[in-house]
């Protein structure tokens, strides 16, 4: 996620993004413009973050397993074993991942078996484990990390369903139904998930603040070394709240414009927890491997397995098509009290229960697989969300 891809999803592009990439108004940004100035809620009181880098937790790095064509979900033949490899969902892993995992689950029961092996326990592994099982099948995870370990512990935590999906040039009839198939029903899932201990799904509001007016235009293609992604996310914008603009002096932010949006939020720790935790009482088991080739697989029982590796197939499988884009968060102590998101400049803010997360991007991320955190860099965003919290009009 980045906050270019979030401000698509809430529909907040500035009019300068939409210039620069040429392209027209999208239907959602459409119903967003749609909203009159008299048409939003008021605002509640919003508690201020205390945005100090001593009180960073955490900084984590990641690379998002990204592919032009979009994720990798078919069936392979190795030796006496059939691979559903399940791969490659870049930005939108956790956004997506019940819906891919529904159609990985087609190519497993094609095989008619009743046992299956998943390899890999990050968001693609842990929800195709748990509808395999959900199946009626015998499910074991071997993988070498699980959470917090694996790269999926480091994500944003928020709905990006087309976040570094797939290129615009590989989004073709074929490739946008199956996108939105998945979509759709991740979504349809994600709802069944709320209100539970440990909130693992909420939904939030946020604020997405500007210097210059919003349009809405989708900003994609904007020079910073990436391939213009495909704009998917029109197709289903219906599903969720629109986007409201707030009046200036309705809002205690220090700039002209602000849109409040509304976006599902993953709380990773304890959504991580409750996968796992299902999983287990259902019978599965996890076990600790590391693969090093394909051949390593054979040594298996289960005749059938679903390689989701992530960005270790490239490795695994010598897939160069997986191309990784660093991402990179911080986490402030977690305040209960802030409950909203805000966005701002290159500064994006998400307030996960298990800490605040606070992001920037990075020129250079594409094709960038080094996982070092840079400590500077999310300092210098948390100096910024303290400049912006200083300003804030205080009731
Ligand atoms: C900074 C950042 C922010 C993001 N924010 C969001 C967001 O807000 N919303 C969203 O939907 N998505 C987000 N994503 C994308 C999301 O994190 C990924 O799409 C998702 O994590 C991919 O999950 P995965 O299960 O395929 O991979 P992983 O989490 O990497 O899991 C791979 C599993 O395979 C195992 N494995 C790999 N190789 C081997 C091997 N050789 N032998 C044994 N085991 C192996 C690993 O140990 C692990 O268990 C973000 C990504 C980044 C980098």
């Amino acid at each position: 996620m980045q906050r270019r891809d979030f401000l698509r999803t809430t529909g907040a592009t500035l009019a300068l993004g939409a210039m620069a990439s040429g392209c027209a108004s999208t239907p959602r940004a459409v119903a967003s413009a749609a909203a009159s100035a008299a048409d939003y809620d008021p605002l509640p009181p919003l508690a201020p973050i205390r945005a100090r880098p001593d009180r960073l937790i955490a900084i984590t790095v990641c690379t998002r397993p990204f592919r032009a064509q979009g994720p990798r979900i078919e069936a392979e033949k190795l030796g006496r074993k059939t691979v559903v490899h399940h791969y490659g969902h870049g930005g939108s892993g956790w956004s997506l991942s019940w819906g891919s995992a529904r159609l990985a689950l087609r190519e497993v029961l094609a095989t008619q078996v009743a046992e299956v092996g998943v390899i890999g326990c990050g968001a693609i592994g842990l929800t195709t484990a748990l509808l395999a099982q959900r199946a009626g099948l015998k499910v074991t995870i071997y993988a070498r990390e699980r959470p917090p370990e694996v790269r999926s512990s480091r994500a944003t935590g928020v709905w990006s369903p087309d976040s570094r999906y797939c290129t615009a040039e590989h989004a073709t009839p074929d490739a946008v139904a199956r996108w939105e198939t998945m979509a759709r029903e991740s979504f349809r899932t994600y709802q069944t998930m709320l209100g539970l201990p440990g909130d693992p799904v909420e939904w939030r509001d946020g604020y997405a603040l500007a210097d210059e007016p919003f349009n809405g235009g989708h900003g994609e293609g904007d020079g910073d070394g990436e391939p213009v992604y495909a704009n998917l996310l029109p197709l289903i914008r219906s599903l969720w709240p629109r986007s409201q603009d707030i009046p200036a002096g309705a809002h205690p932010f220090p700039v002209p414009y602000v849109r409040r949006y509304t976006t599902m939020v993953y709380n990773l720790s304890s959504y991580s927890r409750l996968l796992i935790e299902d999983f287990e009482r259902g019978g599965g088991r996890i076990e600790t491997r590391e693969f090093e080739r394909p051949a390593d697989l054979e040594k298996l029982p289960e005749k059938t397995l679903v390689n989701c590796t992530g960005y270790g197939a490239r490795a695994l499988f010598g897939d160069d098509s997986v191309v990784p884009v660093r991402g990179q968060i911080g986490r402030l102590i977690p305040q209960p009290e802030v409950d909203y998101g805000l966005s701002y400049g290159s500064l994006f803010v998400v307030p996960r229960r298990d800490g605040i997360v606070v992001q920037t991007g990075a020129p250079g991320d594409y094709g960038n697989a080094d996982a070092t955190p840079n400590y500077a860099e999310s300092e210098a965003a948390v100096q910024q969300l303290a400049a912006l919290m200083a300003k804030m009009r205080r009731a």
